[in-house]
């Protein structure tokens, strides 16, 4: 092993597991994704995990909701996970779960690490509680009439009317959301971590000012959480970390009905991902001997952690703290990036679909790496927001990495190809020079990359592949390869022979330094360099191999289109807006004849398709009515007790207060047509606002659209809709 090879285990935070991956993830994991191959391609060994952040009250509640455990919900969501993972070319080492028994047994051992320190208190608090659900509510689980303004209907800690805020003890007529009983105050004794004890505030303070442990920026904020006034007020508080049963999470030991809060035991998951991944071999498949004990207690282990600006506090104090008064190791560095914001800083809103859909992005065929690519052109390391912008991306993908980078070898493989066998000559003397220019720069470019900085870092390749694209233009290999200019060359004295050396000499060049700027790209474009690895018939690139050229004689492969420009129609298609998508349905349904339109008197076959006659007239407002949405099936199981029905998770688009996606529950009876497993992950359309019906088995909240014949024995068969690609949950059908 290489002596100066580091030993890193990074982390991207855990999603919460109650929906699928939205673009802001998909850039968190870009960012620590191409950091990860980074280091990797610098000889250091990393281990890159993640996990489904499991736990809590609105899993448990969208689970009861569902009619499913909240295991079956969680599991559901992780099955989704892969086709967003593969398809951006993330590669985490190891995916787990926070209710994996590692959480469990880690997330015990770190509390019962506090208490010996003396930092878990206890305090009995008031909270309202639900006497039908036999629960106490989350502030968000409380509504109400707002104690200022009067609008009903308010949530427990602020009021959408006026904006007042306000504890939910002050709420006119609370109800619970849950059930609509009357909550009433019940007392209960919760478990603090005490990050008012001076030792906490000692370490804490000494651990964020460790250089290099946290952004200029995040410092400066966590200053200000640090900061007491006059009278001794503010600073850290001490933390509630215990909720009461029901709740779906980790038991508190020697604590009968108590659970951990979700956020103690999430960012354990980290390390629980990391046992899990040593426990199963993974580990030791990519060259890792040692156990996970020996490896967390090897002090030249470094750990990284990638989180977004919201999470900072839970990551910077209560984390380390954890960590340390647990007798644990605390993070290296915690890098804090900003948020991603679509379209001049447009709030992004799923069921308006001005978002960027990532899977939708993935249907549309267009290439993750320029999404990649892009993303890594605007991220600087620092905690700011950056925006998607559709024409600045078509701008940057086609002008800078076709147009400037895989244009260098579009114009160079075909002669070296043809002319020479494939075989790589003499860079000659200005070739040379080119080439060790651009060589010079791997030192800046691993800077760059190394603090995150990857705007720079593509910016200095962009710039390198300038000159590389001046020296293409002044030499004008084509020229040199054309035999009409041959009389020309013969007049300026030069020979055939020596003209076709200098056109292999460029063309070398060329290809050279398309080597060396694969290499800088290739933490970002991963599958993109593979390819172009094949093509020159070299070695994975890495770091070390600037320093040297190819040999002259290096035969190289054949090469294959590597990769080809964002058009118009894909961007337009894929910040469609709904309202256009159901626009131009109505188009089409408006040019069709309905058959009460036709002027054919009397019953005739094509006034009783699939069996049955058209229904009367109705007016476009009676259908204005009906609100049809897409709709996606997120989980779906069998009734038990029913041969009919199959019950149905439905995601549309719909969001709770706090912006945690909700789901819905529907029967539907196509169990005879239908496996739960056939259905899960499909699109299709619902009937989003029909009265909830109480059915024997549970509240159907909505209907499912499904074709059939009116005489079932004379045409067999149900046929769920589902919706071209391209619609998500939430998009209304006009
Ligand atoms: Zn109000």
């Amino acid at each position: 092993m290489n002596p100066s090879s580091r030993s890193l285990f990074v982390t991207t935070a855990l999603p919460y597991a109650n929906g699928n991956f939205h673009i802001g993830h998909i850039m968190e994991y870009i960012q620590a994704d191409t950091w990860v191959r980074f280091q990797r391609m610098q000889g250091h060994k990393v281990h890159f995990v993640c996990a489904d952040d499991a736990h809590g009250a609105p899993i448990m509640i969208a689970a009861e909701k569902a009619g499913i455990t909240p295991q079956q919900f969680v599991a559901n969501i992780a099955a989704g996970r892969k086709p967003y993972l593969d398809g951006f070319h993330i590669a985490f080492d190891n995916w787990h779960s926070t209710d994996g028994p590692e959480n469990h047994q880690l997330a015990q051992d770190i509390y019962r690490g506090l208490k010996a320190n003396g930092l878990i208190t206890t305090k009995t608090i008031e909270q309202f509680f639900d006497p039908e659900k036999q629960m106490f509510l989350p502030d968000r689980f409380i509504k109400g009439t707002c104690p200022k303004c009067g609008a009903k209907d308010q949530y427990g800690d602020s009021c959408e009317s006026c904006g007042a805020v306000y504890a939910p003890t002050e709420l006119k007529d609370p109800y619970s959301a849950l059930s609509g009983a009357t909550p009433v105050m019940k007392s209960s004794e919760h478990h603090f971590f005490a990050l008012s004890d001076p030792r906490c505030a000692q370490f804490l303070q000494e651990w964020t000012h460790t250089p290099g442990r946290l952004q200029p920026e995040v410092l400066n904020k966590i200053k200000e959480w640090f900061a007491k006034d006059e009278q001794g007020n503010g600073g850290l508080g001490d933390w509630d970390i215990s909720r009461d049963a029901p709740y779906f999470g980790i038991e508190i030991p020697d604590a009968p009905g108590k659970y951990f809060y979700v956020w103690l035991d999430a960012p354990i998951g980290y390390l629980a991902s990391l046992k899990n991944y040593f426990d199963t071999g993974k580990a030791r498949a990519n060259g890792e001997l040692r156990s996970y004990d020996e490896f967390m207690a090897d002090p030249a282990t470094e750990q990284y952690h990638f989180i977004g600006k919201d999470i900072t506090y839970f990551h910077t104090l209560f984390w380390p703290a954890t960590l340390h008064f647990s007798g644990r190791k605390t993070p290296n560095a915690v890098f804090v990036h900003g948020f991603l914001t679509v379209n001049n800083g447009e709030k992004m809103s799923k069921s308006r679909g001005t978002g960027l859909d990532p899977l939708k992005y993935l249907s549309l065929g267009m290439n993750p790496e320029w999404l990649r690519y892009y993303i890594a052109a605007k991220l600087n390391g620092k905690n700011e927001d950056i925006d998607f912008n559709p024409a600045d991306f078509m701008a940057r993908v086609n002008a800078d990495l076709v147009g400037k980078f895989i244009n260098i070898a579009s114009r160079s493989w075909g002669f070296i190809s043809k002319r020479f066998g494939g075989q790589l000559g003499d860079p000659g003397a200005e070739g040379q020079a080119l080439l060790e220019a651009l060589a010079a720069q791997a030192s800046t470019i691993a800077q760059c990359y190394d603090s995150r900085d990857t705007a720079r870092a593509l910016r200095e390749v962009m710039l390198l592949a300038d000159k590389v694209n001046a020296y293409v233009d002044l030499h004008k290999p084509w020229e040199l390869a054309n035999p009409k200019n041959h009389d020309k060359y013969l007049e300026q004295g030069l020979s055939i022979d020596s003209v076709n050396e200098r056109l292999q000499a460029v063309c070398t060049t060329s290809l050279q330094a398309f080597r060396l700027l694969t290499l800088y790209l290739k933490p970002v474009l991963p599958a993109l360099a593979t390819q172009v690895e094949a093509f020159l018939n070299v070695a994975p690139l890495v770091f070390a191999d600037a320093a040297k050229l190819l040999p002259a004689g290096h035969t190289i492969g054949t090469y294959e289109h590597l990769m080809r420009r964002v058009d118009t129609p894909q961007i337009d298609k894929l910040f469609e807006p709904p309202a256009l998508v159901a626009q131009a349905v109505s188009a089409t349904e408006a040019g069709k004849p309905t058959a009460t339109q036709s002027d054919e008197p009397g019953p005739s076959a094509s006034a009783c398709p699939g069996g049955e006659a058209i229904a009367p007239t109705i007016s476009i407002d009676d259908f204005a009515k009906v609100d049809l949405r897409i709709a996606k099936i997120v989980a779906c199981e069998r009734v038990e007790g029913s041969t009919k029905l199959l019950r149905l998770t439905l995601d549309v688009g719909e969001t709770d207060d706090t912006g945690q996606p909700t789901t819905r529950n529907v029967f539907s009876g196509i169990a005879s047509v239908y496996t739960p497993e056939q259905l899960v992950g499909q699109l299709t359309v619902m009937v989003a606002n029909l009265a909830p019906r109480k059915m024997k088995f549970g509240l159907s909240e909505g209907m499912v659209l499904a074709a059939s014949h009116a005489n079932e024995k004379a045409q067999p068969g149900i046929h769920v809709l589902t919706p071209w690609p391209g619609a998500t949950p939430g998009m209304r059908i006009h």
